[in-house]
């Protein structure tokens, strides 16, 4: 079957189409930032350029915790919460299936089945694929499309998975822990230095035979977190008792997070936190770029392949072999 050619849509369309809030542009904004076509990059270059100045008002979430706590449940009745109040929000979701499929969008569509037909509600999964924990290597540039499209809330997911929470918390304003009852996990989280990290820890399924547990896991979570240092924000993480399945919680999860926003706003946190983030954003992509740009270069790969040769024979200094290699670049 021959494949059926889209028509081009300039983009000048998509950034019309974007600041009316049209889900099709931003969808297609989004994948032209994915794109690993160079005329594409240029394009969502172009774009992001254009639309800086329509971002950065919403309030960014990060949302981790290990598969089966209740992130995409706990997603679900907290994006329905804040539909009903009138706010629109993004879902930066992770896409279970995307590993075996490719990228299936079906996959989130039927875990957040109610959030997904929600009129205010934008769900994007994400492949899992060369990314840490579900973050896209894109998701920064997501972000500031959904937020220039009048997005106000934005949630991006991700499994706890050592490295990813290091990843999202530099993309977001706070960070949110899901963590189960007794799930031994209280001392995993805390020797992996994600608690460290939370700005808010909620225990999941806080109903029927587990709410006990889920209080009584609410009180040793919060002595824990009294060990930490106060964070460079001079905030105390809050810990809460949610059930997603019966729509609890959802309500003082929001106050907490607008709480932390008002708080790192006067002490001036909030910005500072961001502007960090975009420095850490451009040092990231400088790096990665020099790296892409020497593996790429034939002459340099290979000058690369003689020099290690020459290192494992005792023939060449390693450091020595570095800088000579950086002249060519
Ligand atoms: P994820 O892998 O972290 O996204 O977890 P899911 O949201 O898919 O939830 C895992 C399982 O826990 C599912 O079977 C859910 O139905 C169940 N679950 C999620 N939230 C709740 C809750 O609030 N209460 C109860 N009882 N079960 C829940």
């Amino acid at each position: 079957m021959k494949k059926q050619l889209r028509p081009t849509v300039s983009t000048r369309e998509i950034y019309d189409g974007i600041i009316s809030g049209e889900i099709l542009s931003l969808s297609r904004a989004i994948t032209l930032t994915e794109s690993q076509k160079a005329s594409d990059q240029i394009k969502a270059d172009r774009l992001l350029m254009q639309l800086l100045p329509r971002t950065g008002n919403s309030i960014r979430i990060g949302i981790t915790g290990s598969p089966g706590v209740g992130k995409s449940t706990f997603i679900e009745a907290f994006g329905k919460h804040l539909t009903s109040l009138g706010k629109k929000i993004a879902v930066m979701a992770i896409d279970p299936s995307s590993e075996k499929t490719k990228g299936s969008i079906l996959g989130d569509k039927t875990r957040m089945a109610e959030l997904a037909t929600d009129p205010l509600a934008f769900i994007r999964p994400s492949a899992t694929q060369n990314s840490l924990g579900g973050v896209a290597e894109k998701t920064r540039e997501s972000i500031l499309l959904c937020e220039a499209a009048g997005f106000d809330v934005i949630l991006v997911e991700t499994v706890g998975v050592g490295q990813s929470e290091t990843a999202v918390r530099n993309l977001v304003d706070f960070f949110l822990l899901l963590q189960l009852a007794g799930a031994g996990d209280e001392l995993q989280g805390i020797k992996k230095g994600i608690m460290e990290m939370a700005d808010g820890v909620v225990i999941t399924k806080a109903d029927g035979e587990n709410e006990k547990k889920a209080k009584l896991a609410q009180v040793q979570f919060q002595h824990a977190l009294h060990l930490f240092q106060p964070s460079d924000a001079d905030w105390r993480p809050k810990v809460l008792i949610t059930s997603a399945a019966q729509h609890k919680g959802m309500a003082e999860v929001w106050k907490m997070i607008e709480d932390y926003k008002v708080h790192t706003q006067q002490n001036h946190f909030f910005n500072k936190n961001r502007e960090q983030q975009k420095l850490i954003w451009f040092h990231e992509r400088m790096e990665s770029m020099l790296r892409k740009k020497i593996f790429e270069s034939g002459r340099i790969a290979s000058k690369i392949t003689l020099m290690e040769q020459k290192i494992k024979q005792g023939q060449l200094v390693p450091s020595a072999a570095a800088k000579e290699l950086l002249k060519l670049v």
